[in-house]
């Protein structure tokens, strides 16, 4: 993500809670417009999203329960950066937690803001690849917030489910397009 110079004014902060994983505050900010404005924000730690392939042309789709939306979805596996966490261990930690496979080649992809209008989280992107079980003395354990189940799609198919909105996620939507991208490794 590059980033360019912002010539907006923040005139106050106000921190109104500090969660266990996002900060959220109110800031009184003058746009570059001029317009003063009270923006409602999220501060957040960062997050990686895996697009794990066990074969050319597939892709682990996991299924979990999001309260948010009160809705079971399909997705990528994703997970939010520990405190100090390199991204791409963070990848690799992730991966094993969620699909229960530890990837050998982990391929850096992009960096995308999902909602840049109230949120500064950045989502890195991996493929990942050459998929193996975990050692057996592998410490890695899923959340016990997360109730999870791997599937192996093909990617035309997890396509396919996208155009017929069976996959509502948006990183995961781009994710696989990602898919499409030329990478130089
Ligand atoms: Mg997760």
């Amino acid at each position: 993500v590059t980033n360019e110079a912002s010539d907006a004014q923040v005139e106050s902060v106000r921190t109104i809670h500090e969660g266990r994983i996002f900060r959220f505050t109110i800031e009184r900010v003058k746009l570059p417009s001029g317009h003063v404005v009270e923006m409602e924000l999220v501060h957040h730690p960062g997050s990686v999203v895996l697009l794990p392939q066990p074969a050319p042309g597939q892709i682990v789709l996991i299924r979990q329960y999001r309260h948010a939306i009160k809705r079971w979805i399909w997705e990528v596996p994703a997970g939010t950066l520990k405190p100090g966490e390199e991204p791409t261990a963070a990848a690799a930690r992730e991966c094993e937690e969620e699909i229960g496979l530890v990837p050998t080649t982990i391929t850096y992809l992009s960096t995308l803001y999902p909602t840049p209008g109230f949120c500064d989280e950045t989502m890195a992107f991996y493929r990942c690849t050459d998929l193996r079980p975990p050692s057996p003395d592998s410490v890695v354990a899923p959340d016990e917030d997360e109730d999870i189940e791997p599937k192996t799609f093909s990617v035309d198919e997890a396509r396919a489910m996208v155009q017929r909105g069976e996959i509502v996620d948006m990183k995961t939507a781009v994710g696989l397009q990602m898919l499409g991208f030329q990478i130089d490794d």
